[in-house]
């Protein structure tokens, strides 16, 4: 069984495609700077419209968690359990996704992460995923 391949939407294209390349892009509002994950035409911090893509580090530290055991689809069965995760980038803002290669024990609030791409198939198509920075 394959894990799902996101299908972009005209708004969230340039997300899926930096994650092709290994780079993570996020929309950032050209009037007042906030971060805008997920993506979408507007600033929901001031309402502008006048938003660009930009890369951003990678580095993120663990907000939230939760251990899923039993999985959220049948795809998702492997690895088991789900760590799933809201974690912080830091560039301020947030997102959902989940840890690999953490034992749920040593998951810890405010642990540094480091982005992991996992590819999805042979187009090159990736999801983001976290793991601890190695230290
Ligand atoms: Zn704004």
């Amino acid at each position: 069984m394959h894990t799902p391949v996101p299908r972009p939407t005209s708004i969230s294209q340039p997300f899926w495609d930096g994650l092709r390349h290994r780079r993570i892009v996020v929309p950032r509002c050209d009037h007042c700077d906030g971060w805008i994950f997920y993506p979408r035409r507007h600033c929901p911090h001031c309402c502008s419209t006048a938003l660009t893509w930009r890369q951003v580090s990678g580095r993120a530290t663990l907000c939230s968690f939760t251990i899923a055991r039993i999985p959220t689809l049948p795809v998702f069965a492997q690895p088991a359990p789900q760590n799933l995760a809201i974690v912080t980038l830091a560039e301020g803002f947030n997102m959902n996704s989940a840890l690999v290669g953490v034992e749920p024990d040593a998951m810890r609030i405010g642990m540094a992460l480091q982005p992991v791409f996992d590819l999805l198939d042979d187009s090159g198509a990736a999801r983001l995923l976290f793991t601890a920075v190695d230290t």
